[in-house]
């Protein structure tokens, strides 16, 4: 008998997603939902005509038909990202352009759009409602659905060719990237990388010049290229200052001249966009893009980036100052100042000197179990759930995957998870990240909620469990956050579970939250022990990670703000931008963002890629945006009491019964002071980054 593997609303099978498949059923599903949606449009017509309108007979038939679209893609995505191969790979991008096309059709249905105007008009709805009605209404809104017709054309058509200007933007900067290298032959040149680092570039050498036999780490040849990791190391530890100042200049101007420069198209871009912004009648791109998102007003984000600024350069300045005196103590010629390629170089030697931090060595005191029930204690803790292990209870993509369920204080099962931890460098992206497996949902069919978490991490060996990186238990435990935001909801209408309809700048908050735990001493302490002695890691490392967390921390402070600043302002002064290149209005700024300005050559804007060719324009800030609410939600916690488990078990309630239930069912600056008891304040990040000592 014939079953289909598309079975939403449960569990994938995913072992059945092989690409025969896929291939033969998943086209079966998308005429369904086309299908569906062409009798939601009729039905929605006659209810209009008939003026006979509600939210269920509106609202929940376009959940169901949305959520089959986002399960049955979600899983083929899903195993494109973790179980990666080359017929997934062509699975994936043969459907995409279908994907693209149905959600646009969804977006820009003028019976759907008519329907919930009709909705909004005659109905009164609970607050909850409302924000999700007026989301929704807004964001078709932004795709020009309200214009009139000269209008919309206008619009569709810049919208193209903001799509295109982007894809070459991308592309620039990839070509820029990839088209430089330099192959260095002496042993001189490559003095101070450590192994790893010389192996990278052996083998990238020996495939370039395709050389015959044994890659030679030791005698070369080398390949320094400009993708990141090469990059950071080689300005981080090779001796050679001549070489790092080259590296430096073609880092900092890729994609600035010939073929591949972006000026003109960053110009291009930002003038279609507030083209764009005013047709839907905004001032700028930006007051379009903030009017989206909990910051609101442009003015609230300057004003929280300069609060921010202010400590940020006092103490970059004095960072700065410290390094000039230590590379002169050590070597750096007197009568120089210390230029932007010498910064990593003379940081970390500094580093060195002061914290004397080898994190790879503390990695035997952080194996996977041991953090994991680290973890799960305090979430048990302060959140009043358990967390057990149920790997053989579901269906997994790969055998190192764990799953998880999550019961409440009467130990019944709320929500459940899969982590996925290791590194799979042949079939899994890289990065870390939290996904929807399941969306909690209470209409039709009941489901609880599942979440991805995937990870990155150092894979056991044949002789040693996973040992984790301090870093790589960081990003563990800010995954989780995003997980505990999607599976603690309780939320009913699944449009504004969980991270559904939480504001672009406020989503971070529940992720960073979590790491803050793990610069919470007893927290740390508890879950770091030897994985072979048991013995307990030092006071002494534990303070050494405290400092490394604050380590030059004003100067990385500033260049965030740098970037933050730029976008936004590009993106909102409209009258005072006029007659000025986006180099030069960033060359202003710098100014006040920068403790050495940026040399000639440094085109930073043409390789931004964040803004001009990914979602973050008019938005970049979101990122500090977000660690100011998650240290002052953490600052709480630091003022009861951390160590006085009565106290935290109340704050922790506290926490789970607003930020992590309510999810995108009220404005973030509601549930947050529901939380906090007043506004977010940025004093406790400013003490966390070490950027209060200056002032
Ligand atoms: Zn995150």
């Amino acid at each position: 008998m014939y079953t289909s593997i598309f079975k939403y609303g449960e569990l994938p099978e995913f072992k059945k997603f092989t690409p025969e498949n896929i291939n033969t059923q998943f086209p079966l599903v998308l005429e369904k939902i086309a299908e569906d949606f062409k009798e939601i449009e009729k039905n929605l017509s006659n209810y209009l005509i008939n003026n006979d309108l509600n939210w269920d007979k509106v609202i929940n038939p376009l959940n169901e038909v949305n959520e089959i679209l986002r399960w049955s893609w979600g899983v083929i995505s899903h195993l494109n990202a973790v179980n990666n191969s080359e017929s997934i790979r062509d699975i994936y991008s043969k459907f995409l352009p279908e994907i693209i096309s149905l959600s646009n059709k969804f977006g820009q249905s003028k019976i759907i759009y008519n329907s919930l105007l009709k909705l909004k008009e005659i109905n009164n709805f609970d607050q909850i409602k409302n924000r999700i009605l007026e989301k929704e209404i807004l964001e078709m809104q932004h795709r020009g659905i309200s214009l009139q017709k000269n209008d919309q054309e206008e619009f569709n058509s810049i919208s193209e060719k903001l799509g295109k200007l982007s894809t070459d933007f991308s592309n620039n900067v990839l070509d820029a990237t990839n088209n430089w290298n330099l192959i260095l032959r002496k042993n001189s040149e490559v003095d101070g990388l450590p192994e790893r680092v010389l192996e990278m570039m052996a083998i990238s050498a020996h495939n370039y010049l395709k050389k015959e036999g044994e890659v030679d780490i030791k005698n070369g040849p080398w390949k320094l290229s400009l993708d990141i990791p090469t990059y950071t190391s080689f300005m981080t530890y090779a001796t050679d200052r001549n070489l790092r100042e080259k590296l430096y200049k073609a880092f900092v101007g890729r994609a600035s001249q010939g073929e591949n420069n972006n000026s003109q198209i960053i110009e291009e871009i930002i003038h279609l966009r507030t083209k764009k912004a005013i047709l839907l009648g905004y001032k700028s791109w930006g007051e379009l893009s903030l009017s989206t998102k909990m910051a609101k007003e442009i003015k609230n984000v300057e004003t929280l980036l300069e609060e921010l600024r202010e400590p940020a350069f006092k103490t970059a300045k004095i960072e700065l100052e410290k390094l000039d005196k230590f590379s002169k103590k050590n070597g750096f010629p007197k009568s120089q100042n210390i230029q932007p390629w010498d910064i990593s170089y003379w940081s970390e030697l500094l580093r060195k000197e002061k914290l004397n931090l080898d994190q790879e060595s503390l990695r035997p005191w952080f194996p996977l179990n041991d953090v994991l029930n680290g973890l799960f204690k305090l979430s048990e803790k302060l959140f009043e759930i358990k967390v057990v292990e149920a790997t053989n209870e579901a269906p997994l993509w790969n055998d190192d995957v764990l799953f998880f369920n999550i019961l409440n204080n009467e130990d019944n099962k709320i929500a459940s998870f899969y982590l996925d931890p290791y590194s799979r460098p042949e079939t899994k992206r890289g990065g870390a990240w939290m996904d929807e497996c399941l969306n909690k949902n209470n209409i039709g069919k009941k489901t609880l909620p599942v979440a991805y978490l995937v990870c990155n991490q150092t894979p056991p060996s044949k002789d040693k469990p996973s040992l984790m990186s301090f870093e790589e238990v960081q990003t563990l435990f800010h995954e989780f956050g995003h997980g505990l935001q999607h599976m603690l909801t309780t939320v009913n209408l699944p449009q504004a579970a969980g991270i559904n309809n939480v504001e672009w700048d406020a989503v971070e908050l529940p992720s960073q939250f979590m790491e803050n735990w793990c610069f919470h001493k007893s927290t740390l302490l508890n879950i770091a022990k030897h994985y072979k002695t048991g013995e307990k890691l030092s006071d002494e490392n534990f303070e050494k990670l405290l400092k490394n967390r604050t380590f030059n921390c004003g100067m990385a402070t500033l260049r965030q703000l740098h970037f933050a600043i730029t976008d936004l302002r590009l993106h909102s002064n409209i009258d005072k931008n006029k007659g000025k290149t986006a180099d030069e209005i960033r060359r202003e700024i710098a100014k006040q963002t920068t403790v050495i300005p940026p040399i000639t050559e440094d085109k930073f804007l043409c390789c931004f890629s964040h803004i001009f060719a990914g979602g973050y324009s008019a938005g970049y800030y979101s990122y500090k945006w977000a660690e100011v609410l998650s240290a002052d939600a953490f600052s709480m916690f630091e003022e009861a009491d951390l160590e006085n488990s009565e106290d935290l078990q109340f704050i922790g309630k506290k926490f789970k019964d607003t930020i992590l239930s309510l999810g995108g069912s009220l404005p973030p600056l509601e549930i947050f002071k529901l939380f906090r008891g007043r506004e977010p304040q940025t004093d406790s990040l400013i003490r966390h980054l070490g950027l209060s000592e200056a002032t």
